[in-house]
């Protein structure tokens, strides 16, 4: 099971949903919200688990932490996995857009010159501003757009840029969302959950509701949940091939 964008830092008790993560099995990229987060999550990693950490300065907070880029640049050579980033056009934080995009900008050229980073991004209400953006540095690395919001002509875009795709199950519990899933390449997509943000049945998500997600493919593909496991974890194991080949490359 994958959930490739969690906020395990930000649940009550972080350890022990880590520790349920590690009996469980489940592959889970935990992401950060800010840089200065970075180390004390990283402690969830324990040696042996499937926890994954991601470094970011999320959209939402860019006004408020932008001096923390330098800590992001500090920290970039360790981490593989950089998110939460992105931009958020909405009323809150459209006050703030260029701030967002100062530090959007920022990551990507730093990921840029780092040698690319596999990237988990947010989009809501600026998927075409997040595309713009991410056109303008293709050397990055790969980007995922999780709980992707957009039009299916952004989606044609965000295909042709190569962008990758994650999912989860209030994502797939509308149905406009199931419609652009299917127009999604299967090779270029994962599930999440982003719990605790995320709800499902009026609670916060759990990294385990992935599975929901997997079942809602299987319909949507008239697949089998078996075959869909399959796919997703074939689909993890070639993005972290693009992982290992950057650090082959000289990245730590
Ligand atoms: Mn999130």
């Amino acid at each position: 099971m994958i959930d490739f964008h969690s906020h395990l830092d930000l649940y009550p008790d972080p350890h022990a949903v880590a520790e349920e993560c590690n009996a469980r099995g489940i592959y889970v990229l935990s992401v950060t919200t800010t840089p200065s987060a970075w180390i004390g999550t990283s402690d969830l990693a324990v040696p042996g688990s499937r926890v994954r950490t991601a470094l970011g300065l999320h959209p939402q907070l860019a006004h408020q932490r932008k001096s923390e880029l330098t800590i992001f640049d500090s920290l970039l050579p360790n981490a593989m996995y950089v998110g939460e980033i992105g931009l958020d056009g909405a009323p809150d934080f459209k006050p703030y857009w260029n701030d967002q995009i100062a530090v959007f900008d920022h990551v990507l050229s730093a990921c840029s010159q780092a040698g690319g980073r596999i990237m988990t991004i947010h989009s809501r209400r600026a998927t075409s501003a997040v595309l713009e953006r991410l056109g303008a540095f293709p050397s990055a690395g790969t980007p995922i757009l999780h709980w992707f919001s957009g039009s299916k002509r952004d989606l044609d875009r965000a295909i042709a840029l190569g962008c990758w795709f994650s999912v989860g199950p209030a994502m797939l519990a509308a149905e406009k969302s199931r419609t652009l899933v299917c127009y999604m390449p299967r090779n270029r997509i994962l599930t999440e959950t982003d719990g605790p943000f995320a709800q499902i049945e009026g609670r916060s998500a759990m990294p385990w509701d992935a599975q929901k997600a997997t079942i809602e493919l299987a319909a949507l593909w008239d697949m089998s949940e078996l075959d869909v496991d399959h796919l997703l974890n074939n689909n993890l194991r070639r993005l972290i091939g693009r992982v290992n080949s950057v650090s082959k490359a000289g990245a730590k």
